[in-house]
């Protein structure tokens, strides 16, 4: 019975052309990656400093177990909770120039836990989102069960409509991401604030793709505009630029409490392994050192945006590391990935759920590893 079922699941969603296979390398990921014995150029990591695999951060890991073992084995209410991990949050929230600092063994964890926290204690609340945030984002919103207001992606005068909309709701929590992760364009983080602002509404940002790329020190792009004041909440995640693991919040002292007596997703959670703050601990002082890194990078994405544009390449609004190119149809993604792959380029094709309909792409992320020669070669091939 319910090898039929799945069997029947299975067919509906290949028949749709939409089945997702695990693909397996047999290396540590960088600019280069190894599949099935061959090497291939890897512009689909986000590891966007270089660091995974940074021999500085894994021996900081290496000392940390051999100090406290690998596992913490309780919750942080419990007795999980280490002196380094208050260390790394004090790090993190002076980062961020916020007040507080609050982990989680993931990014996604740490949206889903972060939006029904606050959602859950009011019953006239409401959530206001950017039609294009990530999946952690609105499954923290649908958990919550409040209300889902939605506006135009990156639009402004849509947010404004909707939160004029919403004037009667008592706690509106209005939520975007600064860098989008699928389409590499950005918020206009200064006029999103002052909305809030204006119509009393709580502004959370996610900086997934910015914190470490963006702004002096890598602090992101709330920083880097100057309006990380006006910001409530920050969500960043260690597993991408930090090339280690884990989600954080950043916020006011108050914020971090509410969420050590509210947050699901924190309380019934096994503290974070002390090995990963120290490798945090150690990735973060590298990030702050990494202007140069960062130079590279805004470089080549600049120059390979031109060039795609220049080719009449679809590539929406990508101001950022992040480039897709837009081909639409699902089946013509996917020759396109397969046929850079037979010419030693791995991009997987990205297709509807995760984008919308008719928006299937292949998504380009290019890294500090990268070299002017490795982009010439992708625009040649392609
Ligand atoms: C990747 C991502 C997350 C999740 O972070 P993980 O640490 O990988 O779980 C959250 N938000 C955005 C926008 C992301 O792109």
């Amino acid at each position: 019975m319910f090898d039929s079922f799945l069997s029947k699941k299975i067919s509906e969603i290949k028949d749709a052309g939409l089945l997702r296979t695990l693909c397996c390398s047999e290396s540590a990921p960088s600019a280069k990656i190894k599949i099935n014995g061959r090497e291939l150029i890897n512009f689909s990591s986000n590891n966007y400093l270089d660091l995974a695999g940074n021999k500085e951060i894994t021996n900081a890991a290496i000392k940390t177990i051999e100090k406290y073992g690998f596992a913490a084995t309780s919750s942080r209410l419990v007795s999980g909770n280490i002196d380094i991990h208050e260390e790394l949050e004090s790090k993190l929230s002076d980062f961020k120039n916020k007040q507080a600092a609050l982990i989680f063994p993931s990014g996604y964890q740490t949206n889903v836990g972060v939006i029904s926290a606050l959602m859950s204690t009011e019953q006239e609340s409401c959530i206001i989102m950017d039609k294009l945030n990530h999946a952690s984002l609105w499954d923290g919103a649908k958990l919550s069960g409040k209300r889902i207001f939605v506006y135009e992606h990156c639009d402004m005068n849509s947010l404004e409509k909707t939160l004029k909309r919403t004037y009667e709701y008592k706690f509106k929590l209005a939520i975007t991401e600064s860098v989008f992760s699928m389409d590499g364009d950005f918020t206009p983080l200064k006029d999103f604030a002052q909305l809030c602002q204006k119509y009393n509404a709580v502004s959370m940002v996610d900086e997934a793709h910015s914190t470490g790329v963006f702004g002096k020190e890598g602090k992101g792009f709330a920083e880097m505009l100057g309006v990380s004041k006006q910001i409530d909440i920050t969500i960043g995640t260690l597993s991408k630029a930090f090339a280690v693991q884990g989600g954080f919040v950043c916020g006011s002292q108050k914020l971090r409490n509410f969420l050590i007596n509210k947050c699901r997703a924190f309380i019934y959670t096994t503290a974070v392994s002390p090995a990963i703050c120290a490798a945090a601990l150690k990735s973060l002082e590298i990030v702050k050192n990494s202007d140069k890194k960062r130079q590279h990078l805004h470089t080549i994405s600049a120059l390979l945006k031109n060039k795609l544009t220049n080719l009449d390449f679809n590539t929406t609004n990508s101001k950022s590391q992040i480039i897709p190119i837009i081909t639409g149809n699902i089946e013509n993604t996917e020759k396109l990935s397969l046929n850079l792959l037979k010419n030693g380029i791995y991009i997987p094709a990205i297709k509807p759920p995760t984008v919308p309909k008719n928006q299937a792409r292949i998504r380009i992320s290019l890294t500090a590893g990268h070299t002017l020669q490795d982009i010439e070669k992708f625009l040649k091939i392609l």
